[in-house]
């Protein structure tokens, strides 16, 4: 994660574009618990920054939050938001100015020799051949290799709002307040208002799966009202603002959550990528070497091979 956050930033001045906003964040408690201790544990291994903070402290810093509930945080100030879209638009640009040409199109699998893979056939009606072909489909992973892929993937759908700011108020902008992350059964996170976005709260828990191709990007009635409810407690200044954008997305799970980095049982020559399980972007970096790596027979970790390989267990059906 170090590593993938120093490569963001050794490409942000690579490209000249901003792509990091160094915000913070606060993990939110009833009380200290086993999760905490392990992150703050991992965190002070790797000597990342961070402290303990108590509901006066919180009051003193954030007094546009109401820490009602709350017994215990976990701040930590290095990390923050990686703007994405931004980042696979410069990721696309920079891979085409060092000579990578794009294709648009829906791939299938195309012919096949003994147990390798020839080509992939476009929508497009052409073709692609190649040596060797990474499938990093996301969700659709489980659509594109239905058999392999069968129960390997849950993909729950999350509501995402951004509630306007008041007028004048920039206390829920960046840098005036930092990521947040209800640690408790119920689950809430978001982040600040960045380039006059809005003031982002998910609500998380959601248990229904989605279909990435066919199920409607409308939020629901319910998730309105429980990010509604959150904002009235936890952001009171906020309670009448309007929500003005939302977005409704899919995860890509994986039994384990850890990630998907391994090859097709049957097609030697095929890649199988993915399982971010809500955490797959900000790894980019390094992931997308590790598999480059993995792919060209020169991997450099073969610890993490075991990890990253296809599990046997399912989701149940
Ligand atoms: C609400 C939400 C919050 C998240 N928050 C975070 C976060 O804070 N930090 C983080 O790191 N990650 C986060 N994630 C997760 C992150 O977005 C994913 O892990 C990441 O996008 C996975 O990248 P990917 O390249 O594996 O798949 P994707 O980004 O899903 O890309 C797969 C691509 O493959 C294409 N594709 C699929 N099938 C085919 C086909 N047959 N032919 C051609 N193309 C095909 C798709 O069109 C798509 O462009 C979040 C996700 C959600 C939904």
């Amino acid at each position: 994660m170090l590593e993938a956050f120093d490569r963001w930033k050794a490409r942000e001045a690579e490209w000249g574009r901003r792509l990091f906003h160094e915000t913070g964040r606060l993990l939110l408690a009833p009380e200290w618990n086993r999760s905490l201790e392990t992150t703050k544990a991992a965190l002070d291994k790797y000597r990342v920054p961070n402290e303990r903070l108590s509901p006066d402290e919180l009051r003193r810093r954030y007094p546009q939050m109401n820490p009602e509930g709350i017994g215990v945080a976990l701040f930590e100030p290095t990390t923050g938001v990686l703007k994405a879209r931004e980042g696979c638009i410069a990721v696309a640009e920079a891979f085409q100015k060092k000579g990578g040409r794009f294709r648009i199109g829906r791939a299938t699998l195309g012919r096949r020799s003994g147990s390798r893979l020839t080509d992939v056939a476009l929508s497009d009606g052409t073709s692609i051949a190649a040596s060797s072909f990474v499938f990093a489909c996301g969700p659709w992973l489980a659509k594109v290799f239905p058999d392999v892929m069968k129960g390997k993937l849950f993909t729950p759908r999350r509501d995402v709002f951004f509630f306007g700011t008041p007028p004048g108020d920039d206390r829920f902008s960046y840098p005036n307040f930092p990521n947040y992350s209800e640690d408790d059964s119920l689950g809430y996170y978001g982040f600040p208002s960045i380039d006059h976005r809005g003031f982002k709260v998910c609500p998380v828990g959601e248990k229904t799966a989605f279909d990435p191709d066919t199920d409607e990007r409308l939020v629901s009635p319910y998730q309105v009202k429980r990010a509604r409810d959150y904002v009235a407690l936890r952001f009171p200044a906020l309670k009448d603002q309007p929500v003005v954008e939302s977005r409704v997305c899919q995860l890509e799970m994986s039994v384990d959550e850890h990630f998907i980095v391994d090859r097709h049982p049957a097609l030697e020559n095929v890649w199988l990528v993915g399982g971010g399980s809500g955490h797959g972007y900000k790894h980019g970096p390094v992931l997308g070497e590790y598999v480059a790596r993995r792919v060209i027979g020169q991997d450099k970790n073969p610890e993490l091979e075991p990890v990253f390989r296809l599990k046997a267990q399912a989701f149940p059906a």
